[in-house]
């Protein structure tokens, strides 16, 4: 056994045939597809995929790992055996490119090298290999793959300047007096490989390396290393893609959509992937290589025009199509090459697609028996439910539409158009609202699409960078907008007689692919209109109606967490109650202290006696018993947990500056100060350094005599009122930033006092709890729930504490830094921070519930309703979420996820 352990070397390399499509970890989505459709019998070039655990190894130690070199050199035989070529053979050239592809699909972050394999040698052999009978007929071809190797590998594996090569291909058709690259002959290709080398020479110091098996061994590096380029690193925290998982590498045997008009190459979609509507979407581009259509540099003819072009080709891949859709049950993308008439399939994964389409196409695969309504709900989630909650273009002013291009992710955006991505990221760091415009886009553009609100291109399809990177990231993109004439330098682009500077405001609509000039205003989606209960789902014609009210039905059915709203006023109870809230989990009663309210408070906080605290008080009850009557009305016979007040008093007093300088002013006129005297003396008095650390939530119901028992009368009286009406007001009371169980017992035998005065009547249940907000709360949970009917994690205060994160200042002063050193993904404040503000959570329920079994817990943090979060609120047991009252439907459906996920869904 230790004999065989010792001969047994770590497996780094997979052979298509080895692979399957659950090996994504492993092998990347690419290469694991690659293996799945090989095994299916699809006509895919071999080829063989170098594991993520070697990138991990290579990233962990700066060199290759032990075996790999042997291992690469084993499964490149079995290649050249399977082509009948070898690599770089002078006489007749194997070819191959080398490829990323990581767990995750991120489009054009990482590093791609084509035809490795070319030297000063081997390029003959190309032409020979390439000529369709003609003398010489190949050259053309020939040098024009090597001049792209060398640009793409000076580029990408030795950080040559892109521009360089670029300038030196201007020159070139200058020099032949041509803008088109088509006029390049052979021997103008052959100089300017010539002049490509000197570029390599001049930026390396070495001469471009000839070893066809060096070239694959540095091009393998430069993808492993490309996992941490900057724009890698930027798109995986944008999109929540854990840093640590590294990219697989796929070498594959060249196949040429650029070797006349019988060859080309497209991408295609099972399913439009912008709506969800059955068919065949794609587009096609003859005479090309695949990275022509994914950067959209020249513009693609719809894929329904291959059945004229290639008749054969056309039905092979319908048939392929088809194939992949049944087999994968889902929305399939494809990349597929034509070479002379012979059809290859590059790759397929599963289609990222639209919000609307998730749910259509969900929908439509229930419909069509392909899979189960607990797997349509697996399918979508509550980020792609918020999106379609976003409001539409209201075109009732009927707006001129000065052009028409893709759509290609939908939205309604609307801002200054911009023309450079750092233009975009200064302009949204002063609040401005931008639309970046560029000839097509780029990875390098990746921070100015994050700061923009949406992305306007010339050129390219829905498949273009521009296209893809937009819909992971549910931002409106307008594409392929073709007589937009965009100049970047003079910062303005003209269409259809028009000019539009930078700074000038423009609308774009991501759906219908229509631009605006100026302001269109905005009207709410259909999806909120739903939920606002005026379209009815049984009559709606709109399938996305349709298929959200299934969906998120399905949600409610199995979802076991309630979902309650945090609302401090009837009309956002009533909303919320429309979408689905059952109950509110957090009425903040401070708004209730501002306003014409002011002058009450402020009498309360200068009292200098019992008696003129006490009128003020009592002029505050019967305000805030109003204020309670509405909202129980609007929730009658559903919970409302009602918080007593939290912030410290001073807050609603005026700024101490102001007040001093009045006062100072006044004096200095020799006018008297009035109140204002007293008033900045109570300021002054009650002035903090840490106000979040300090007189605030419980503390102040404990220093203020009759604060908190106002309030409790306020409710309970309230309660009693609904109740003599005949209603069915069910009150919680919540007492906040509790972090001893003395602190809730005083308030607690005060509160109860009051309560049974005042139900002596009309009998009401009124609830006592806690927020557990503060980190001891949390650590002494047992003892609290002896004096707690219910807890509700205040999460937004204890991330605060855990974190020692003043929750007002650090996300704008330096989380991105943290963000830049990966210490966390994502702001705890946005979604729960599971390891440590998590198991403060996991404490304070298993000690909570042991003290007192069957204890009601919910959580009112704004990770109520964030959808990772729900998913950890569900694992740990508690019984509701609250979140704002748009958020509410996220959560139903998060909520509903968490079940079927963690009924081990993993499988599918
Ligand atoms: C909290 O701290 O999470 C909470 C809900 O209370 P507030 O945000 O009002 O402090
Ligand atoms: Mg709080």
């Amino acid at each position: 056994m230790a004999a065989e352990k010792a001969t047994t070397k770590h497996k780094y390399v997979y052979g298509f045939a080895e692979g399957n499509k659950d090996l994504k970890d492993l092998l990347g989505g690419k290469g694991a597809n690659l293996a799945e459709m090989t095994n299916l019998g699809l006509p895919v070039p071999p080829g063989f995929i170098i594991t993520t655990e070697a990138c991990k190894a290579y990233l962990a130690t700066g060199a290759e790992p032990d075996g790999l070199a042997e291992q690469v050199a084993t499964h490149l035989a079995a290649l050249e055996s399977a082509m009948g070529k070898r690599l770089g053979d002078p006489a007749d050239p194997l070819l191959v490119s080398v490829r990323s592809g990581a767990k995750f699909s991120m489009p054009g972050m990482m590093e791609t090298v084509l035809n490795v394999g070319l030297n000063d040698e081997s390029v003959a052999g190309l032409a020979r290999q390439a000529s369709d009978g003609g003398p010489g007929s190949g050259d053309r071809f020939a040098w024009d793959s090597y001049r792209r190797l060398i640009q793409m590998f000076g580029k990408t594996v030795c950080d040559v300047p892109g521009e360089e090569f670029e300038h030196a291909l201007d020159d070139a058709k200058r020099a032949k007096g041509t803008t088109n690259d088509l006029d390049l002959d052979a021997d103008d290709l052959r100089a300017l490989v010539g002049a490509y080398n000197k570029i390599f020479a001049k930026h390396t110091g070495r001469e471009f390396p000839q070893p066809p098996r060096e070239q694959l061994d540095l091009a393998v590096r430069a993808v492993f290393e490309s996992w941490n380029a900057e724009r890698a690193v930027l798109y995986r925290r944008q999109e929540r893609i854990p840093a640590d998982l590294g990219t697989a590498v796929n070498i594959v045997a060249m196949v040429f959509g650029n070797l006349g008009p019988d060859s080309g190459t497209g991408v295609a979609f099972t399913r439009d992937p912008a709506t969800g509507n059955q068919g065949i979407y794609g587009d096609y581009l003859a005479n090309a290589q695949g990275e022509d259509v994914v950067a959209g540099i020249r513009n693609t003819v719809p894929l329904q025009e291959l059945e004229r072009i290639d008749k054969p080709s056309y039905d092979e891949l319908l048939r392929i199509m088809a194939t992949l859709e049944g087999h994968y049950r889902d929305l399939c993308d494809i990349e597929f090459t034509i070479e002379r008439g012979k059809l290859w399939m590059l790759q397929t994964r599963v289609g990222k697609r639209t919000a609307a389409a998730a749910f259509n196409i969900a929908n439509h695969l229930v419909d069509e028996g392909i899979i189960d309504l607990d797997e349509a709900l697996h399918r979508v989630n509550g980020a792609q439910l918020a999106q379609l909650m976003f409001p539409r273009f209201d075109l009732s002013g009927s707006p001129e539409v000065v052009t028409t291009g893709v759509g290609a992710s939908p939205g309604a955006a609307v801002g200054r158009v911009v023309f450079t991505s750092a233009r975009a990221v200064e302009l949204a760091g002063q609040g401005e609202r931008v639309i970046l415009v560029r000839r097509e886009t780029n990875p390098d553009d990746l921070p100015g699409m994050i700061a923009a609100q949406g992305i306007l291109t010339a050129r390219g399809g829905k498949t273009s960078h521009a296209a893809v990177v937009a819909r992971g990231m549910g931002k409106t993109c307008l594409c392929g907008a073709d007589n937009l004439d965009v100049d970047v330098k003079a910062g303005r682009f003209t269409v259809a007689g028009h000019v539009v500077n930078e700074g000038d405001v423009v609308s774009i609509d991501g759906t219908s692919g229509c631009l605006y000039l100026g302001e269109v205003p905005v009207r709410p989606s259909e999806v909120v209109q739903y939920f606002e209960g005026s379209v009815d789902p049984a009559t709606s014609t709109d399938p996305l109606v349709v298929a959200v009210h299934r969906i998120i039905g399905h949600a409610d059915g199995v979802r076991r967490l309630r979902v309650r709203t945090n609302a401090d006023t009837g009309e956002d109870a009533a909303r919320a109650r429309r979408f689905g809230a059952e109950g509110i989990g957090l009425c903040r009663t401070e708004h209730m202290f501002l306003g014409d309210r002011r002058e009450l408070v402020e009498r309360l906080i200068l009292a200098r006696t019992e008696t003129e605290r006490n009128e003020a008080l009592d002029a505050l009850l019967p305000l805030q018993r109003a204020d309670f009557v509405e909202i129980f009305r609007e929730m009658d016979g559903l919970p409302v947990t009602v918080r007593l007040i939290d912030p410290p008093l001073h807050e609603f007093l005026p700024s101490l500056e102001e007040l001093a300088v009045h006062v100072a002013v006044a004096q200095e006129r020799g006018e008297d100060p009035g109140k204002d005297q007293a008033l900045l003396a109570a300021v002054r008095r009650m002035h903090e350094q840490n106000p979040m650390l300090g007189l605030r939530g419980v503390r102040l119901g404990l220093v203020i005599p009759g604060l908190f028992a106002m309030q409790v009368r306020a409710i309970t009286e309230a309660a009693a009122q609904l109740v003599a009406e005949g209603r069915d007001p069910r009150p919680e009371i919540m007492v906040p930033l509790v972090g001893a169980v003395q602190e809730l017992e005083t308030v607690r035998v005060e509160a109860e006092k009051i309560i049974s005065e005042v139900t002596r009547e009309h009998a009401v249940e009124v609830l006592i709890g806690t927020m557990i907000e503060v980190p001891r709360a949390a650590l002494t949970a047992g003892q609290i729930a002896e004096a707690a009917e219910f807890f509700s994690f205040g999460t937004n205060d204890l991330t605060q504490m855990a974190w020692g994160f003043s929750r007002d200042d650090v996300e704008g002063a330096f989380f991105w830094r943290y963000l830049e050193l990966g210490i966390f993904g994502i702001s705890p404040f946005e979604s729960l921070d599971r390891d440590g503000v998590g198991r403060l959570v996991r404490i304070a329920v298993e000690e909570g519930r042991a003290a007192r079994p069957g204890l009601k817990i919910g959580v009112c943090g704004e990770h109520g309703g964030d959808p990772e979060s729900v998913h950890f609120f569900h694992e740990v047991g508690l019984d509701y979420v609250s979140c704002s009252p748009f958020r509410v439907p996220v959560a139903r459906l998060e909520a509903g996820r968490a079940v079927i996920e963690s009924a081990g869904s993993d499988s599918r």
